[in-house]
């Protein structure tokens, strides 16, 4: 079972950015601390007996948080749950926000992979994107993650930014590997609704998906170019695909999220975090002073009265078994190895031809899926158009 724990504060928000986040002083980061603590025991007692593989400090900047936040945050985890001695713990970082100090105190508590968001070397396209920081600052921050010990760091990059070329693209790629990180994802920009960078790009966003001239972003073709070109590169450097926006050297993937790819049960904890386990679906509260009144209460004794089978749910479904099958594909397919057809079988107790038999035939017979070993897995071809190949994996109802 892999745990995920939500830190839902920014220094400050980004111009295209709309995960739940927010910028909140350090009274109110310290309230929550003391919540997440809260809840982490309540749902600590509900999984007794499981083994905790993973844990993913996502958020949000959780590398702002003060040492000592995040110090109560894993040291309560320790406590509760019952962790692997080789648990991968992962914290999400952004440049600017660590000191040695901080790294020294991750390491001492057990963090053992951060995960740095860069997004560009190009500081005019950090700009462009609202980040706090500049090339430099990173730069800085990536050494003192070295000097204090850190041997597994993922740096994020993204392609499709207003004005990118491959020029441009190459200068980060080039940045970023001459550094030698374990792991690289490089994800694509998307446009989100209620952001500034949809007031700014909507109607370019709308040309660039129906195939049309655009005026900032690239256009559809030069998108893919970008996406070519970044797969390429770091595949001549030594970085291995083994997701399709993610690559690892060394062997050095992340397990957290291959967990997430294999549909392997996560508790999510913290505001609007998702969890999924054994045969139910569910979300926590997305506002955060209710997050904070339900873990007070708690701490109170008084354990609030909820529909759903933890107090701190938002929304809890049932997954059916369709739907479990459904994802096992969605997910699975994007790794580059695929899906094994052992494990269907041992989860869902059927052949995978039985179900999906003449979906897998045409796609070998158009070249978009491939079989060997055991596994089924999309062909480069079949991942270029993946949104189209693996919604054919949905059910009719
Ligand atoms: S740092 Fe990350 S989570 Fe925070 S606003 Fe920027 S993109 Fe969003």
């Amino acid at each position: 079972m892999e745990l995920y724990i939500h830190i839902p504060f920014c220094v400050k928000k980004c111009l295209y950015c709309d995960f739940l986040s927010g910028v909140f002083d350090e009274k109110m980061q310290r309230r929550y601390v003391a919540a997440l603590c809260t809840e982490i025991k309540y749902m600590a007692a509900k999984y007794v007996g499981e083994t905790i593989t993973t844990i993913y400090v996502g958020g949000g900047t959780p590398s702002w948080l003060h040492e000592n936040l995040m110090d109560s945050i894993i040291t309560t985890i320790k406590k509760n749950f019952h962790v692997s001695a080789t648990a991968e713990i992962s914290v999400e970082c952004n440049p600017g926000t660590l000191s040695s100090e901080k790294l020294n105190v991750y390491r001492s508590i057990g963090i053992n992979r951060l995960s740095i968001g860069l997004q560009s070397a190009n500081d005019d396209e950090l700009k462009e994107l609202g980040r706090i920081h500049d090339y430099n600052r990173f730069l800085h921050t990536f050494d003192l993650v070295r000097k204090a010990g850190f041997d597994n760091v993922n740096v994020d990059i993204m392609t499709g930014l207003p004005h990118q070329t491959i020029e441009k693209l190459e200068h980060t790629l080039n940045a970023v590997t001459m550094l030698r990180p374990e792991h690289i994802s490089a994800y694509s920009l998307i446009i989100e609704e209620g952001t500034p960078f949809y007031d700014k790009y909507k109607f370019d966003a709308v040309k660039q998906h129906a195939g049309m001239e655009t005026e900032d972003l690239p256009t559809d073709e030069e998108s893919y170019r970008l996406y070519k070109f970044t797969m390429d590169y770091l595949a001549q450097k030594g970085y291995k695909r083994y997701e399709i926006s993610n690559y690892a050297r060394g062997g050095k993937i992340c397990k957290h999220n291959v967990g997430y790819w294999d549909r392997v049960p996560y508790i999510g904890l913290g505001l609007g975090a998702a969890s999924l386990c054994g045969n139910y679906r569910a979300t926590n509260l997305r506002d955060i002073y209710k997050y904070i009144e339900i873990s007070e209460s708690i701490e109170n004794g008084q354990v609030p009265s909820s529909e759903f089978s933890s107090p701190y749910y938002e929304t809890e479904d049932e997954v059916t078994r369709k739907d479990a099958m459904e994802e096992f594909m969605f997910l699975g397919l994007r790794k580059i190895d695929g899906v094994s057809r052992a494990s269907f079988f041992n989860m869902f107790g059927v052949d995978i031809e039985a179900i999906y038999g003449p979906i897998i035939k045409a796609l070998r017979n158009q070249g978009f899926m491939d079989a060997k070993e055991g596994r089924i897995f999309l062909t480069d071809v079949g991942i270029d158009v993946s949104n189209q190949v693996l919604a054919q994996f949905l059910f009719d109802d």
